[in-house]
């Protein structure tokens, strides 16, 4: 890829596990294809980018301090996943706002031909259009989302309905898909503008601004969805994804991605080595969803009815909570060998990658969906927030590899309402019987079409190789070009 090397991208990610996991894996992805990648990041996230450098990956890192000067954050609030109070959130999205000029320092510094950067960083179209860049926005999501967020907040079809138990479908999409009012988004249903709302309005502009999208999925996966947004939302994207199947390091580099493991690797290994094939239940809610303690209670009752084998991860240290009353008494003693808790960390990929996993309770965070796919497991669709109730959605109705838990309530803190027999039912529905196993081969042939994406010659490697030669020759518009 001679054109490659003439390139060089600085990506700007945001501070959180699930921005900046796939903003490294696209960081290895490009150097792969010899484009010389930057990274800048915060110094609370840069020590996975630093073991990448020590395996020998040629990533550069730019750190910028954060919360930058002037924030009115608290000093200790350093990633997005900290956000436990509403009120720190217009203070992280005006710490982001304040990023601007130490990062427009950097790109002056290293003088990138492109700005690959987050949704949330609205302002960096401006930075890059100041450097005749491109500016390239990175979702972090599925397409399929997208399409979905973009329809429900065009036609607004909540408003139709006249109670939280009525359904109603998002219209002019490629599926129909049923949602309920409780499942929106509390910024989407607001009516009076607060400063999240307009930092959303902005970041719609900025991707209309923008050079492009990229995305980290495969054509395959939701070419109706790839369709769509580019025919009938007029935009102009690039599918160069899984970006996690880049990291062919083997089980070190997969468990590398993110924070410091929670457990030996090693210990995790052999206590999977020790299990079936596809016997053993994954079951972690990423890094921000956070569960009652009710809800915690419930998830263990409705584990250990299941009868089946599971690793449950779960965002508590010991230390945190001694007493730990939301395990049912005696329940680890009870389901010694049976069940593995994990308090803290876990290395996700390397475990969903093991053949005795067989399938993954999850929130339905992208990264985490995508992970499920490319291990082949089916799953149980268990969405908290964000963009989550739209994921689940591809996963059970479009592609039909999961089961719903039926959590019918959007909720960032604290979240519960899902009864344990509901998280048994579902849990043996992707692991016992005819429609699990249809659903497991299904899941099979999706891991395969993603690991096809990738090499020579599939959907994403062009993606990439198209995406790489027009950056190659980009020409920025001349300045009375620019509205
Ligand atoms: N992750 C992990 N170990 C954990 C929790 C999360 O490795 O204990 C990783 C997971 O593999 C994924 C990312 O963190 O790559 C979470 O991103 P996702 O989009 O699934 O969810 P979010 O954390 O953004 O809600």
């Amino acid at each position: 890829q001679g054109k490659g090397e003439l390139l060089h991208i600085v990506l700007l990610p945001i501070m959180a596990h699930g921005h900046m996991i796939p903003v490294l894996d696209m960081a290895k992805l490009f150097n792969s294809r010899g484009v010389k990648t930057t990274i800048i990041s915060t110094p609370s996230f840069s020590h996975p980018i630093q073991k990448a450098q020590e395996s020998g990956h040629d990533i550069g890192l730019s750190i910028v301090k954060f919360p930058p000067e002037g924030s009115s954050l608290p000093e200790n609030i350093v990633s997005l996943d900290q956000m436990s109070t509403p009120d720190l959130i217009p203070k992280f999205v005006e710490a982001l706002a304040l990023l601007q000029k130490p990062v427009e320092k950097i790109l002056q510094e290293l003088n990138p031909n492109c700005l690959i950067s987050d949704m949330f960083l609205p302002w960096t179209t401006d930075s890059a259009d100041k450097f005749g860049i491109p500016r390239l926005v990175f979702h972090g999501t599925s397409c399929f989302a997208l399409c979905a967020s973009e329809q429900m907040h065009l036609h607004k079809p909540y408003k139709n309905v006249s109670s939280d138990s009525e359904p109603f479908v998002i219209p002019n999409l490629p599926h129909q898909l049923i949602f309920t009012r409780p499942q929106v988004p509390p910024f989407d249903l607001q009516e009076e503008e607060d400063d999240f709302s307009k930092l959303r309005q902005q970041m719609r502009e900025s991707v209309d601004k923008s050079y492009g999208v990229v995305i980290n999925s495969f054509y395959d996966l939701e070419s109706d969805y790839a369709d769509h947004y580019n025919k009938v939302m007029g935009r102009k994207s690039w599918h160069i994804g899984p970006l996690l199947l880049c990291n062919k390091g083997g089980d070190e580099e997969k468990a590398q991605r993110g924070k410091e493991s929670a457990i030996d690797e090693h210990e995790c290994l052999a206590w999977l080595d020790s299990k079936k094939p596809n016997s053993v239940v994954y079951v972690c809610f990423g890094s921000m969803a956070s569960f009652s303690h009710a809800q915690l209670h419930e998830t263990a009752v409705g584990l250990e009815a299941s009868g089946q084998d599971f690793i449950w991860v779960v965002r508590k240290g010991k230390n945190d909570d001694e007493n730990e009353d939301w395990l049912p008494k005696g329940f680890e003693d009870r389901l010694k060998g049976k069940g593995l808790i994990i308090r803290g960390w876990a290395p996700q990929v390397m475990i969903l990658d093991h053949p005795s996993v067989g399938a993954f309770v999850t929130h339905c965070g992208w990264n985490s969906t995508l992970e499920g796919i490319c291990a082949g497991v089916p799953m149980v669709t268990w969405p908290v927030f964000a963009e989550q109730f739209f994921n689940e959605k591809l996963v059970t109705k479009v592609l039909r590899i999961g089961v719903s838990v039926g959590n019918k309530r959007w909720q960032r803190a604290a979240s519960e309402g899902v009864e344990w027999e509901a998280v048994k039912t579902a849990v043996e529905r992707v692991m016992v019987g005819e429609a699990a196993e249809e659903m497991r081969s299904r899941a099979k042939s999706f891991k395969e079409m993603a690991k096809k994406a990738v090499e020579e010659g599939g959907s994403s490697y062009s993606g990439l190789n198209a995406l790489i030669d027009e950056l190659s020759i980009y020409v920025p518009p001349k300045k009375q070009d620019i509205n």
